[in-house]
């Protein structure tokens, strides 16, 4: 089983330039490194205008290395008035083939409800670009017990017709609020709890595929990165730690390892 590792660069860095140095020195490591990698893919979402330009470095020859592009969002119409908006087509344009859905940053700061979230769902995946759907708590829920219940509500919503979609198109990323960009990762052993809950809730859902990916995010670092990984979780959606170059590519390590 392959491992997934999503790079989510948020609103950095702030140049091209920088976006460009920031990609090639983790593709060049990539490269010298590639036969460490097999059971390893990488997915950098970088800023929608930075997305041409990692898209043409990732198609130069000799770099088909498991290292592929996705987005940090998405609009759920094909196209119009609505300004500001980026519509899946472009994206798929691009060479995008995941897209990040529902990320807590834009549910909070932008006011997505997982009725916004559902609908950019079902446009991600009619146009065949990888929703990762994220999903979390806040430390209050967490904290008054209400963990699985915010994250059944969460998954019911924004799933809603869905159910029905060969959804071996859908990636889950649990993404515990209190835990995003704050240096205080979920312990892995509480982690492991949303685990199994995740994997017994989406297992019904999705009766046609074997087993829903499901992502751990949150403070995420190299020191213990591992350790989401070995109580099972497919992956790690890493936010701050994949900008910098070192820190993003001990991670890589780590778990390409063995
Ligand atoms: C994220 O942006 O989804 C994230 C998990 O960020 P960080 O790793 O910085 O907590």
């Amino acid at each position: 089983m392959e491992t997934i590792i999503v790079a989510n660069w948020k609103m950095n860095p702030q140049s091209l330039p920088k976006a460009k140095e920031l990609f090639n020195s983790v593709r060049n490591w990539i490269k010298k490194n590639s036969n460490i990698l097999q059971s390893v893919r990488i997915i950098i979402c970088p800023p929608f205008v930075y997305l041409e330009s990692i898209s043409k470095l990732l198609k130069t020859k000799n770099f088909r290395l498991k290292v592929e592009l996705g987005a940090q969002n998405l609009f759920w119409e094909e196209k119009g008035a609505f300004t500001g908006e980026i519509s899946p087509k472009m994206l798929k344009n691009l060479g995008v083939k995941y897209v990040i859905v529902g990320h807590s940053e834009r549910r909070k700061i932008l006011g997505e409800s997982d009725e916004m979230i559902n609908k950019k769902l079902k446009a991600a995946i009619k146009a065949k670009i990888k929703p990762i759907l994220c999903i979390g708590e806040t430390f209050e829920e967490r904290k008054r017990g209400k963990t699985f219940k915010v994250l059944k509500n969460q998954l019911t919503k924004s799933l809603t017709h869905l159910t029905t979609q060969p959804l071996n198109y859908l990636i889950l990323a649990y993404e515990p609020i209190w835990a995003i960009g704050t240096g205080n990762p979920c312990k892995p052993e509480d982690a492991k709890e949303v685990l199994l809950f995740l994997r017994k809730f989406t297992q019904p859902l999705f009766r046609s595929i074997t087993q829903t990916l499901i992502l751990y995010g949150g403070s995420v670092n190299s020191k213990i990165a591992k350790d989401y990984i070995k109580i099972g979780f497919d992956g790690l959606l890493v936010g701050g730690a994949s900008l910098k170059k070192t820190e993003f590519v001990e991670i890589i390590k780590d778990i390409a390892k063995d």
